[in-house]
């Protein structure tokens, strides 16, 4: 085995191997680790991909439901968890297959299937599992892409809590789904599953310590969610759980009212635990070898993912900077660029200009600016709404609810944030993005046509109404 490379990448996810694919395209020496040995990381392991392909199925179930609105006669659709797991794992199984061949195909590159960890800051040992063997490696530049993991609490009971491994793993999914559930934390993640388990008829209760489900987010899309998935899901806020204990085959969710310190329980088949992620900083990975800052919020860096020592880099989740798999890529395809061209390199990354969606029904939509958060720094913003309902494709596809909200700088009269929920939310986002990054004002997003009947025009013709 070569022994000085000129990247070492350690974690295959959306963070590290967009990079190791680009260098390695462009001729350079590169290793990269992970310990799935595939590419795509826990976006597809256990995250985003099959949690929307279960999502899908549930969606279209949620359609055939419907099917009279639209003047069919579907006869009786039911959910069959275990076929639905299959379509999932067979989603999985494709895009392996298809990085796989990905990785084949890329000259220069080497992807070993096992654990790397630092003995010096140019320098790794890496475990090789497929090969019962190890060995060290030095690289000119590493980039640490280790990921993040679902978030423990310190709570008696806790490990008797599901998490969402149990419900998305390739291959490793619970065979069964209980008939009811509590689902400790209401963030995007806590929030999309519940929405999926109870389409598929499990009766859910989220629990959340914050007065609102979604925090952070703009007020009017957390309300209208709320609205939503609410009648389908029974959604708790203010309670701050302690406990979980089991008796006999069911689970007790103890806590106390944040308001009142009143104690409250929650008897349920099954928790859920989803309340949120930390960078995965594992201790085998040794990162106290290089000298790089790190705290319980990831690893330092800068706007190029530059640590503060030159030639290490962290990209994706384990910087802490925005936990998304796109934010991943695209953190990843700066600090390729930042290798390959060093000072002449003007990109940077800002997870302010990043799209968030959540995968609900219905789904929403964030990029940039919330007026709370203009306003804690100084920025005077005016928010400008539009209902969609009022668009031809909402009403074709009868899904009248929502909303769309451009949050305008008073002082540039750019466009610094946009808000929304309803039909096709999360594919607006990538509109939606485009016109925060370019900081476009909304005359001059008005001057962009979008196609006919689709819910993309209610991002010029809001933009036309101001
Ligand atoms: C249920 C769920 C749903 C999600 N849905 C979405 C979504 O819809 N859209 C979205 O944008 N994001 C979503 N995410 C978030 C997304 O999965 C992450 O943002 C993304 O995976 C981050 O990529 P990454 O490369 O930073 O880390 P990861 O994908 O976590 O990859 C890190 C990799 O590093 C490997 N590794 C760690 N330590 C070592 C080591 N010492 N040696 C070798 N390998 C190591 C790990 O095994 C892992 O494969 C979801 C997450 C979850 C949990």
């Amino acid at each position: 085995m070569q022994s000085h490379y000129d990247l070492i990448v350690i974690g295959a996810g959306g963070g590290g191997y967009p990079a190791a694919l680009r260098l390695a395209q462009s001729g350079r020496q590169v290793l990269m680790v992970d310990e799935k040995g595939n590419l795509g990381g826990n976006c597809l392991y256990e995250g985003c991909v099959p949690s929307k392909s279960v999502r899908e199925a549930t969606v279209l179930w949620n359609q055939v439901a419907r099917a009279g609105f639209f003047g069919l006669d579907a006869q009786r659709v039911q959910a069959d968890w275990a076929k639905i797991r299959a379509y999932k794992d067979g989603v999985q199984t494709r895009r392996y297959q298809q990085h796989t061949q990905e990785i084949a195909k890329t000259p220069n590159l080497t992807v070993i299937r096992g654990q790397a960890s630092f003995t010096d800051s140019y320098q790794v040992q890496v475990d090789d599992w497929d090969h019962h063997d190890q060995f060290v490696a030095s690289a000119t530049d590493i980039i640490i892409a280790t990921g993040s993991e679902a978030q423990r609490l310190s709570i008696p009971g806790f490990d008797l809590t599901w998490n969402h491994h149990d419900l998305f793993a390739w291959n490793d999914t619970q065979p069964t789904l209980p008939s009811d559930m509590v689902i400790l934390g209401g963030g995007y993640i806590g929030v999309e599953s519940a929405s999926m388990l109870a389409d598929l008829g499990v009766n859910v209760t989220i629990i959340e310590m914050a007065p609102t489900i979604l925090q952070g987010m703009d007020e009017d899309l957390v309300q209208a969610i709320r609205g939503h998935v609410g009648q389908r899901v029974k959604i708790v806020t203010g309670v701050m759980v302690e406990a979980v204990a089991e008796n006999n085959g069911q689970y007790v969710v103890s806590g106390h009212k944040v308001q009142d310190a009143q104690p409250i329980q929650f008897r349920t088949s099954r928790v859920m635990a989803a309340v949120g992620r930390v960078p995965s900083i594992p201790s085998s990975l040794h990162l106290e070898k290089t000298g790089v800052y790190y705290d319980r919020h990831g690893i330092t860096v800068d706007e190029r993912m530059r640590t503060n020592v030159p030639h290490l880099y962290a990209s994706g989740d384990v910087n802490g900077l925005s936990m998304l798999f796109h934010s991943a890529v695209r953190m990843s395809e700066i600090v390729a660029q930042d290798i390959m061209l060093g000072e002449d390199m003007h990109d940077s990354f800002n997870p302010h200009e990043m799209p968030t969606t959540v995968f609900s029904r219905p789904e929403g939509l964030a990029v940039g600016l919330t007026r709370t958060q203009a306003a804690q720094r100084g920025m005077a913003v005016e928010e400008y709404t539009r209902a969609m309902g009022t668009e031809a494709w909402a009403q074709i596809a009868g899904e009248l609810d929502g909303f769309m909200k451009f949050v305008v700088s008073r002082s540039t009269g750019r466009i610094v944030g946009i808000h929304g929920v309803g039909v096709d939310a999360s594919a607006l986002s990538a509109a939606a993005h485009m016109a925060v990054r370019l900081g476009l004002t909304p005359a001059e997003l008005g001057h962009m046509t979008f196609p006919h009947p689709t819910q993309f025009e209610i991002l010029d013709r809001l933009a036309r109404s101001i």
